[in-house]
């Protein structure tokens, strides 16, 4: 049996099947250690993918245990469902304002949609315990800080299933997965259904991993192959080409500058080849992609990219970036309206 090896392949074709063509017949396809160039990977390959990942880290500990010691005069803590291969391992997790008001305008933070990018599990955390509760004397407060706490236990990027996470919370009831059907049914639960929202902001990490770990895979599954290119050094945020606001973004980004460097873009004026369409920020179709920043339909949303691998950050600035995010986002709304 032969396949057809392909010889071009979008950055992420598998994932969002529009960027821009980034291998060229003339690049040496690389092979990922499971699977075969030309052949998407089938159950079995996938077997072979989830028995080679480890766990490295207690979600128990690091993140729900952290929940217990929160400002429980402004807010209260709710598990919102479980995954179900380990309910008890991994208790699905919400925390938002006690007094939910009707007349207050509503906003939602989400982490670890990736499970590995850590500065969004713990900035989201972080913000709960700083921040948060003196915002909810001007807003209703939901945060989800870990939406995929197998991912954040084994450092992986994708579910046990191969699926990616933020490539599951469109309209497309086809591509859902176990984590956000759960998010979906919280805020659901919470009467908020989609367009109640003001902001969202869906806190993320890119690595340099990025590119030797989960990049590679993903071209792997679908039997293609990934040619590395460039990972930013600094902050940036990818907001929605369809709801995009200037000063919104400006806001979030100068709130950041204060704690880290923004991402200046390459030589090209790109970041991961999207052009910047202004100081540290790319836009690109959020809702179609189904990443987690379209799932409230806010009029503000964006999502953060913090750059942990850098040698001017510490991992306690990145969880301090994604808080200023948050921040730079919260008082932009308290002083425009
Ligand atoms: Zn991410």
């Amino acid at each position: 049996m032969s396949a057809m090896v392909p010889d071009q392949i979008r950055t992420s074709q598998a994932k969002d099947d529009w960027k821009p063509l980034r291998k060229m017949p003339s690049q040496p396809a690389e092979k990922y250690r499971i699977g075969e160039i030309g052949f998407p990977w089938g159950d079995a390959e996938k077997a072979q993918w989830l028995a080679q990942t480890t766990c490295h880290r207690s979600y128990l500990d690091e993140v729900v245990s952290k929940l217990q010691n929160l400002d429980f005069n402004n807010l209260q803590v709710q598990q919102y469902g479980a995954l179900q291969h380990d309910p008890a391992r991994f208790p699905l997790m919400a925390v938002f304002s006690k007094n939910w008001d009707a007349n207050k305008p509503s906003i939602l933070v989400t982490g670890g949609v990736h499970g590995y990018e850590t500065s969004g599990v713990q900035g989201a955390i972080l913000f709960l315990q700083t921040s948060a509760p003196k915002y909810c004397d001007y807003f209703n407060i939901a945060v989800i800080p870990c939406v995929s706490p197998w991912g954040y236990e084994r450092i992986e990027r994708w579910n046990r299933s191969c699926l990616d996470p933020n490539r599951s919370f469109g309209d497309d009831v086809s591509k859902q997965t176990e984590e956000s059907a759960a998010v979906k049914a919280f805020l659901h639960s919470l009467g908020m259904e989609k367009g109640k929202w003001l902001l969202h902001i869906d806190q993320h990490e890119t690595t340099d991993t990025d590119e030797t770990e989960f990049m590679p895979a993903r071209a792997a599954l679908q039997g293609s192959v990934y040619k590395k290119c460039e990972i930013p050094d600094g902050f940036y945020i990818v907001s929605d080409n369809e709801n995009n606001d200037i000063g919104f973004n400006t806001a979030v980004i100068e709130s950041v500058k204060k704690v880290t460097h923004i991402c200046p873009g390459d030589s090209n004026g790109t970041i991961i080849e999207e052009p910047l369409t202004q100081d540290g920020t790319i836009i690109v179709p959020v809702q179609t992609l189904g990443l987690c920043a379209s799932v409230t339909g806010a009029k503000y949303a964006t999502t953060t990219e913090v750059y942990p691998d850098s040698s001017r950050v510490t991992d306690e600035q990145c969880n301090r970036a994604q808080v200023a995010a948050v921040e730079g986002a919260l008082n932009f709304i308290l002083s425009s309206n």
